[in-house]
């Protein structure tokens, strides 16, 4: 099969904010940049080999971190030191970069190289899923990024609910968007059915970008074409559509009305992101951060 169709099996932001949704202080914006620059022959390397702990960043600035997480008892598919989160992630901020004019979101880097953490999680697959729609939430509890990162979290277990779900602030401020590789969502195919950084279509993929973006606050309710927490209407080519036709993203914010690039005074921009590399003119942090 060359094509398969997406259904949008992305749970996002469409249930109610979890009380445990962390609130973020900034307080430890300095353990977070420290180290950058100024590396020292004492400073840690960029280790190669899997690792729970941060490696010296390239960059000083807000940026994703990329992780590979998995549930206590998840089989270990080497995601994070076989290449394929960063191949993935390569694609999409090629893809994002096409449609911006350049623009990538920032990543956390050592030497130039993706910085790929590793994280096991202290609860099993069948814990995790149990929360329902809260599986996101799961994984931000225990990894609680903080100050100037957001995660993508490529989680190697399941969701009775949907194949990913990002923050959506200012309703629900979070730093973790999160695809959930083995999810088992009501509809026709398991998110398994497409693989990570494969050429059959890319649907894991736009899956992460969409979830960023909604981590973002992408889309607003002040969107024109907005609906159901934070996706669009308008075309199901859009990034951040949801609606009864299948999913075939191929476009950023179609005719730049919505979330990037609009004129819309006092309207969630994410062209305005802090998290955009180059910087934006008076870029700006999510709302509610
Ligand atoms: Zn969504």
């Amino acid at each position: 099969m060359r094509w398969l169709p997406f259904v949008l099996l992305l749970g996002c932001s469409s249930s109610d904010p979890t009380p445990d949704a962390p609130t973020d202080t900034g307080a430890s914006d300095a353990a977070v940049d420290t180290g950058s620059e100024a590396a020292t022959d004492t400073a840690p390397k960029c280790d190669p080999e899997r690792t729970e702990a941060d490696r010296p960043d390239d960059a000083t600035g807000y940026m994703v971190r990329a992780f590979y997480v998995l549930p206590s008892d998840g089989k270990d598919e080497r995601h994070d030191v076989e290449g394929r989160i960063a191949k993935s992630i390569e694609i999409w901020n090629d893809w994002l970069a096409k449609q911006t004019g350049g623009k990538r979101l920032r990543f956390d880097t050592c030497d130039g190289k993706l910085d790929v953490g590793f994280k096991r999680l202290s609860k099993t697959d069948a814990e995790i899923k149990a929360t329902g729609a809260y599986v996101r939430e799961a994984i931000e509890k225990e990894l609680a990024p903080r100050g100037k990162k957001i995660v993508a979290a490529y989680y190697g277990g399941g969701s009775t609910y949907s194949c990913g779900g990002g923050a959506w602030p200012p309703e629900l401020v979070g730093h973790v968007a999160a695809l959930y590789l083995h999810g088992t969502p009501p509809g026709p195919y398991p998110c398994d059915a497409h693989t990570l950084a494969n050429l059959d279509g890319g649907y894991f993929e736009f899956a992460m970008v969409h979830e960023i973006f909604h981590t973002l606050g992408a889309a607003a309710e002040c969107a024109p074409h907005h609906l159901e927490r934070g996706h669009v209407s308008e075309d199901p080519r859009d990034l951040m559509y949801r609606g009864p036709e299948f999913w075939k993203p191929s476009i950023l914010d179609l005719n730049r009305d919505d979330y990037y690039g609009h004129s819309i005074p006092g309207c969630l921009d994410v062209a305005k992101s802090v998290f955009l590399d180059p910087l934006p003119d008076g870029a700006v942090l999510p709302p509610g951060w």
